[in-house]
């Protein structure tokens, strides 16, 4: 069992908890950021990486990855120590008032305070049904490089943000695409369903896959059209199954911070209801709350100078200006 120490334990490795490490380490605060999945950024490197990205601050846009990795470079002038792969399982308040955290895999962090940026919780792809077999040899649930795409016959499902912004950015790359989807109204921007049927994509509503062809890997996909039941096979190399995804807050529900609806009450100091653990970005709520990147980055702010305060009640809430 591996023991840590540190300031502040922050958990998740999204942009909030990113930048909750930065801002950590700009007031002289040691951190600990742990993570259940093996790479920092959360969503946006999980889900979107090859996304643009237009409403983050100070950037016209930028790629998902391209931003995380911004991030991890801001953080990293101050070391902050990673325990990626780990799921963050327990959290006691020692007699102290210090905290003990336990992750899955034994690692032990102890800390004088803690910034839970953990946002939908750990998430994974909802699975494409009877489609098991072909996964990581044609079907995809995400797409970390387009170029992988590349003069590939490309069959996306799906009806959200993600399966149409995959049809637009694969235009140019792929040979041909064909988006389906069971519906015939799009859970995707206004403005991006737009552009999907000015494009070259073939897009064909109240469609679903009814089989998967193909011996060493996907190469042809039987569709059905669901009110007609009128079938087509399509040759296709390559498909994109953008289902949604199933978000679990797992442990958090048992730790005491009064969580609805799968997010945390904070107060305006970004504290939760135990004093020491406070909360930032996609899992906070409050009246009026908006769950985006920006909004988490002004949370983290927040939330780590305050908890500046918890640790050195001597110490000012405003950390002073970073600019030299
Ligand atoms: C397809 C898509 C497009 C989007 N586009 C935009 C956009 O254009 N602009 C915008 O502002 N926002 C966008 N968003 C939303 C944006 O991604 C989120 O607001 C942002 O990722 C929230 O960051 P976060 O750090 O709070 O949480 P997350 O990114 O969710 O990161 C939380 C991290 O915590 C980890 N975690 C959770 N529980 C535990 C645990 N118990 N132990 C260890 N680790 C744990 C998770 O593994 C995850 O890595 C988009 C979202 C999606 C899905």
């Amino acid at each position: 069992m591996a023991q840590h120490g540190s300031d502040l334990t922050i958990i998740g490795a999204g942009p909030s908890g990113l930048y909750a490490a930065y801002y950590a380490g700009f007031r002289g605060l040691s951190t600990v950021l742990i993570d259940s999945l093996p790479e920092p950024g959360g969503q946006v490197a999980a889900l979107y990486p090859e996304k643009l990205i237009f409403d983050v601050a100070g950037f016209p846009a930028v790629r998902g990855q391209e931003l995380v990795e911004r991030c991890v470079e801001q953080a990293a002038q101050y070391d902050p120590t990673y325990l990626l792969n780990n799921r963050a399982e327990r959290l006691e308040t020692l007699d102290d008032g210090t905290f003990e955290i336990r992750t899955h895999r034994g690692e032990v962090v102890h800390s004088k305070a803690v910034s839970i940026t953990g946002g939908i919780g750990t998430f994974s792809p909802r699975p494409m049904p009877d489609a098991e077999e072909y996964e990581g040899r044609g079907l995809v649930y995400f797409v970390r490089e387009l170029d992988t795409m590349r003069d590939q016959d490309v069959l996306i499902v799906g009806g959200g943000d993600s399966a149409v912004d995959w049809a637009l950015n694969l235009e140019g790359i792929a040979r041909s695409i064909t988006l389906i989807h069971r519906r015939d109204r799009f859970r995707a921007h206004e403005d991006s369903v737009k552009r999907l049927y000015a494009s070259s994509v073939r897009v064909m509503v109240f469609t679903e896959v009814a089989h998967i062809m193909g011996e060493d890997g996907v190469e042809k996909v039987e569709v059905f059209d669901n009110k007609s039941d009128e079938r087509e096979v399509l040759k296709v190399s390559r498909i994109i199954a953008a289902l949604g995804f199933n978000a679990d807050l797992g442990p958090l529900k048992a730790w005491e911070l009064g969580i609805e609806k799968r997010h945390i009450p904070v107060d305006t100091r970004m504290e939760t209801v135990r004093a020491g653990v406070f909360a930032a970005g996609d899992i906070t709520d409050y009246v009026g709350k908006v769950r985006l990147i920006s909004v988490g980055f002004g949370e983290a702010a927040t939330a780590v100078n305050n908890a500046a305060v918890h640790i050195d009640p001597g110490a000012k809430v405003f950390p002073g200006h970073s600019s030299g």
